[in-house]
C-alpha cells in the first residue's frame, strides 16, 4: 500500500492507494500554521489505518529541493512549513521511500495518465490558480529539466513594455497576467466575481499565447488547463481559442481541454511516481 499527500497553501490532502495507484479514503484538512510533520503523520495514520506503507509520494508547491525531497521557501505556505525535510522525516518514521515533486508536475502526470490526457503521448498541463504552473509529460514521464521548469513565469509582456510586476520579482509573466490574485489586482474584482467581457478577453488572450508557446516548444498531443480560474472557462475560452488560431502558423492545433480530474489530481500524479 502507498501513501500520498498534497500540500497546498490553504489545504492538505492525504490518501492511500493499492497497486493501481488510484487514491482512496482521502483525508482533507486546512493547512495549519504550526507543526507540519505532526499533522502530516496524523493524516497518514488516519488513511492507512494501521497498515504499513511501501512508499509515500508528496506533491508540494514550488520551488522545492527535489534531491533532498524537502520544501524550500515557497511563497504560499505558512513560515513553519518552509524548509521541512519531508523525505528524511517521513521516510524515517514510516521506513519507506518518499518521493517529493512539484504540484503542477504532479497534476500534469495525473491528467496525462488518468484524466484529460489519458492515452496520449505528449501532454502539456497548465494550472491556473493562486499561482500558475506547468508540467510536461512525455510517454508517462515528467520532463523536469536541469532544476525545474517554470511555465508560469514565461514572460509575455516584458517590464520595458509596461508589463505588470510578478511575485517572482520579474514582470509580465503569465502568472502576473492570469492567476486568480493577478486577475483581482488587474481588474479590481475577484476572478469568480468578474463579469467584464473585455477583461476575460484579455485573460483568454494571454492564456492563448501560453498555449501557443507550449505547442511551439513541445508539439503536444493535447494542452490541458486546470485550477480555480478555469471555473470561468466559458468566459475566456472564445478569446483563448481565437488567439491560438491567429498565432499558430507552422503547426497543427492540438486539442485544448479543461482538466478532467477533480481536487485529487495532484495525488494521482504523485502516486504515479512511486
Ligand atoms: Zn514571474
Amino acid at each position: 500500500m502507498f501513501g500520498a499527500i498534497d500540500i497546498g497553501g490553504s489545504k492538505l490532502l492525504a490518501a492511500v492507494a493499492g497497486a493501481d495507484r488510484r487514491p482512496t479514503s482521502a483525508e482533507r484538512r486546512t493547512t495549519p500554521p504550526e507543526d507540519p510533520l505532526g499533522v502530516l503523520c496524523d493524516m497518514l495514520d488516519a488513511v492507512r489505518g494501521g497498515r504499513s506503507l511501501d512508499g509515500i509520494a508528496i506533491a508540494v508547491p514550488g520551488p522545492f529541493d527535489r534531491e533532498r525531497g524537502a520544501l524550500t521557501d515557497p511563497p504560499n505556505v505558512p513560515p513553519a512549513w518552509k524548509r521541512v525535510a519531508l523525505a528524511e522525516e517521513l521516510g524515517g518514521r514510516y521506513r519507506c521511500r518518499v518521493v517529493v515533486e512539484n504540484d503542477a508536475n504532479c497534476a500534469a502526470l495525473g491528467e496525462a495518465l488518468h484524466g484529460a490526457g489519458s492515452g496520449l503521448d505528449t501532454v502539456v498541463y497548465y494550472t491556473v490558480s493562486t499561482g500558475v504552473g506547468a508540467g510536461i509529460v512525455n510517454r508517462g514521464r515528467l520532463l523536469t529539466g536541469r532544476h525545474d521548469t517554470e511555465g508560469g513565469h514565461q514572460v509575455l509582456w516584458p517590464a520595458w513594455l509596461g508589463g505588470p510586476a510578478c511575485r517572482c520579482g520579474g514582470a509580465g509573466c503569465l502568472e502576473a497576467l492570469v492567476s486568480g490574485p493577478s486577475i483581482a489586482r488587474r481588474f479590481g474584482v475577484p476572478a469568480e466575481a468578474l463579469d467584464d467581457a473585455a477583461a476575460w478577453e484579455d485573460v483568454g488572450r494571454w492564456l492563448g499565447l501560453a498555449v501557443t508557446n507550449a505547442v511551439a516548444l513541445h508539439d503536444p498531443d493535447v494542452v490541458i488547463l486546470g485550477g480555480g480560474v478555469c471555473n470561468s472557462w466559458d468566459k475566456f475560452w472564445p478569446s483563448l481559442s481565437k488567439t491560438v488560431d491567429r498565432a499558430l502558423r507552422l503547426q497543427a492545433r492540438p486539442p485544448i481541454r479543461q482538466a478532467a480530474l477533480g481536487d485529487d489530481r495532484n495525488l494521482y500524479g504523485a502516486l504515479a511516481l512511486l
